[in-house]
């Protein structure tokens, strides 16, 4: 089963997708994943993306579309995946359509509120990168990660400002995917609100699972 999880920031679609796998099967692949991971390994495509991400730039559509279809190659690949932060243009899922056939694509729809107040609330580990929640997911001892004791801090774009500027973006860019492949007839749209079990339940029955 080949899926496309789409969805304002901060609908919850890496931590569905990373309970789905689980479920399905299928491996998640999200696209800040593979940027950090070719950065890390340090291949060719990877020394671009990081002076791109280095310059505060976007990673521009090629080198994305390369990167995807590089992971679509993979053997764990084979029977199907979940893809999540791609598609996010339509011109990028022109290109995926040439790499690839898409089963369904489904859009968590989760209000502007909620969002803001998901996403404002959010803390990560400095050492080993694990999310936390003020609210929703609260670490022991605040401030500090059940794992490792590394300081939580909160990311540059998940404050206020740069959470409406994400949210406007995705108004403009990746909402437009919606009704494109709504008229392709692949289209599911979940409830993305409450807690993510329960929206993994809706999606699974949704799938027939
Ligand atoms: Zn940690």
């Amino acid at each position: 089963m080949k899926l496309i999880f789409l969805g304002p920031p901060g609908a919850g679609k890496g931590t569905i997708a990373d309970l789905a796998v689980g479920a399905l099967g299928l491996p998640h692949i999200s696209t800040g994943d593979l940027f950090r991971a070719a950065v890390k390994n340090g291949t060719s495509l990877g020394l671009k993306v990081k002076d791109i991400m280095a310059s505060g730039g976007l990673v521009p559509d090629e080198l994305t579309i390369e990167l995807v279809r590089e992971r679509l190659g993979q053997a764990d690949a084979a029977g199907g995946w979940i893809l999540d932060g791609f598609p996010r243009t339509i011109p990028q899922a022109e290109a995926l359509g040439k790499i690839a056939g898409v089963d369904k694509v489904v859009n968590f729809d989760v209000a502007d509120e909620i969002v803001v107040g998901r996403l404002s609330g959010r803390r990560v580990c400095r050492s080993c990168g694990k999310i936390y929640h003020v609210a929703n997911m609260p670490p022991k001892k605040e401030g500090a990660c059940d794992i490792d004791g590394g300081e939580l801090y909160t990311r540059d774009d998940d404050k206020e400002a740069a959470i409406k500027v994400r949210l406007d973006t995705y108004r403009a860019q990746t909402a437009p995917l919606i009704d494109w492949y709504g008229k392709k007839g692949s289209l599911m749209t979940i409830d993305g609100v409450g807690d993510p079990k329960a929206v993994l339940g809706r999606f699974m029955a949704a799938i027939g699972r």
